[in-house]
């Protein structure tokens, strides 16, 4: 803006200096003119008045003296208007003069004048007559130049005067120009003060420092927004974008980052740099059409549920607001869900296919009498199993729901521990497996219900995958604020690549050798559950053919 104003002013100062020499130079020109036509006009006056006294004296013989005509042109005219002589033509072959305004005038009053341009108009004539006694007039002609003539006259030493000063105000403008404007452009517009000489400035530079006090506050204003914005999402677990309309990034707190699996990323870059698979794309494309959109990424880590919803404005959709939610652990337990419900099915309908097609060879009377107490036998088994499984189920959704009783009392495990082996005595001795407890007695905050079924499932697996004349030992001790039950036997032990998946539901190591021996493969998921719900650990060392080790471990002080 400044360079415009810097050749504004220069051009401004070398037009007027331009200008005034071109009108000074006519000014003068013409003032000259106008001397040298009076001039003219007057040595014409003299001369006529000296050459018709000689004329009158010496007759006409006298025009013919050489010198007199020298510089003007002298001409005789007859009291009838006839020229009788002329200094520069033939007498005879010129007009009559009488019609001539100064030859009229000066026959009317004894003189008369005029002037007029010549021929050549390039001249101006300066005449005078004066009447003789005779009536005849002497008309003297002077030429000077014109006013046109005047000026071709001055144009060359014009036009080079007109140079030398545009130069030397071309000279004096840019330096005058820059002078004025320097201090404008010295201005700092952060911190406006009044610049002496420039007073005329001193209302906007007012106006610009208020602006400048109200554009500050309202900076610090925006700032302190957006810090509290950022801390806001930066806090947030689940991810947040918002975008432009062309999906430019405007703000995106680490949670989107972190979620979407994007390393360096930078606000203003497209949002597809933060992900660009086809399911995201689509997703952002059809809230983009104006309507809110799902859907659900799998990322490297886990799976993402991203929600976008289209900013509206009026008529048009002027940006998305992108929400992104770590579904991973939903996601798991929704399948989980539904593996449970289909193994429960199954489960379920296994031993009921068997007693329905059991008791029905019964109810057509198709087996013999002496294998009716087989079939019966049957039909208990697997009634059994049915139970068996459904208290397996009904203990575990306890636990799932976190609905199971919440007895907070004080357990003595040692005590647990014999009441436990107790129960299960029968089935010990069928498998011809020794039982006992040992260690110390340690009391723990707890529910009992659970710590029991803890144990017996723990107890029960140690007898039912024991080797007949096997061992089982219950061993309770404790660290500091711990407490810890071991149960160790000498059976078939677990196969290394198993241990990682026995906690989980329906699990069984080996379908085919489990068959054999009654489970349901929920055992451990109650053992695992009951004991987080005591915000305790269980820890299982196994070793194929030589044994299992579970060793749970609790806390004394159960923390609600
Ligand atoms: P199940 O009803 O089949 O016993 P569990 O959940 O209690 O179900 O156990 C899961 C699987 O872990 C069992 O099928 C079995 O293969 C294995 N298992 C559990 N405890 C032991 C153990 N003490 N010795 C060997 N294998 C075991």
């Amino acid at each position: 803006m400044t360079e415009a104003l810097t050749k504004k002013i220069f051009l401004s100062i070398i037009t007027i200096c331009s200008l005034s020499v071109v009108a000074a130079i006519i000014i003068v020109t013409a003032i000259l003119y106008v001397a040298s036509a009076e001039l003219a006009a007057s040595e014409v006056r003299t001369d006529a008045k000296l050459i018709a006294s000689a004329v009158e004296q010496s007759g006409g013989s006298y025009l013919e003296t050489d010198g007199i005509a020298d510089d003007v042109r002298v001409t005789w005219i007859g009291s009838d208007g006839q020229v009788l002589f002329d200094s520069e033509e033939e007498a005879a072959e010129l007009e009559n003069h009488a019609d001539r305004k100064e030859i009229l005038e000066a026959m009317k009053t004894g003189e008369g004048s005029s002037s007029r341009y010549s021929t050549t108009i390039m001249h101006k004539t300066a005449n005078h007559a004066v009447r003789l006694s005779d009536g005849s007039v002497i008309r003297v002609l002077g030429v000077h130049t014109s006013l046109t003539a005047q000026l071709l006259k001055v144009l060359t030493p014009m036009l080079l005067t007109l140079a030398v000063l545009v130069l030397f105000s071309a000279l004096a403008a840019s330096k005058v120009s820059r002078n004025i404007v320097k201090p404008i452009n010295g201005i700092d517009l952060a911190h406006p003060s009044n610049i002496k000489g420039y007073e005329e400035l001193a209302p906007l530079l007012d106006k610009l420092r208020s602006q400048n006090i109200k554009v500050t506050r309202q900076m610090d204003e925006i700032q302190s927004r957006r810090e509290r914005f950022a801390l806001m999402t930066e806090s947030m677990t689940e991810g947040l974008i918002i975008a432009d309309p062309k999906l430019n990034v405007l703000t995106c707190n680490s949670g989107a980052r972190r979620l979407l699996g994007a390393g360096s990323f930078t606000e203003g870059q497209s949002i597809y740099a933060l992900n660009n698979s086809d399911v995201f794309r689509r997703c952002l494309i059809n809230a983009l059409g104006g309507r809110r959109s799902e859907c659900i990424l799998r990322t490297g880590d886990g799976q993402r549920e991203v929600i976008a919803s289209p900013a509206n404005s009026i008529d048009m959709v002027c940006g998305l607001v992108v929400f992104i939610m770590d579904v991973t652990e939903k996601q798991e337990l929704e399948t989980m869900r539904r593996e449970f419900t289909s193994n429960v099915s199954h489960e379920l309908k296994t031993p009921l296919t068997t007693i329905y097609g059991t008791a029905d060879i019964l109810a057509n009377g198709m087996v013999k009498q002496e294998d009716v107490a087989q079939f019966g036998g049957n039909i208990r088994s697997e009634a059994e199993r049915l139970i068996n499984l459904i208290n397996d189920i009904v203990a575990l959704s306890k636990l799932d729901e976190d609905s199971a009783p919440r007895e907070n009392e004080s357990v003595e495990l040692y005590a647990l521990a014999e009441e436990v082996l107790d129960r299960l005595k029968l089935s010990a001795d069928e498998k011809g497996v020794t039982a006992s407890v040992s260690g110390e007695r340690v009391s723990l905050m707890g529910s009992r219900t659970i710590l029991g079924e803890v144990m017996y499932n723990l107890c029960d697996n140690a007898i039912k995958y024991n080797v007949s004349g096997g061992k089982l030992e219950v061993k309770i001790s404790h660290i500091p604020q711990r407490a810890i039950i071991t149960v160790s036997d000498t059976g078939m032990g677990i196969p290394k690549e198993h241990i990682g998946r026995i906690f989980e539901r329906f699990y069984r190591v080996d379908k085919s050798r489990s068959r054999k021996i009654k489970g349901t493969g929920l055992g451990l998921s109650i053992v695992k559950h009951g004991v987080m719900y005591h915000n305790g650990t269980v820890r299982v060392d196994s070793e194929a053919g030589r044994g299992t080790v579970f060793a749970v471990e609790l806390p004394i002080e159960k923390k609600q």
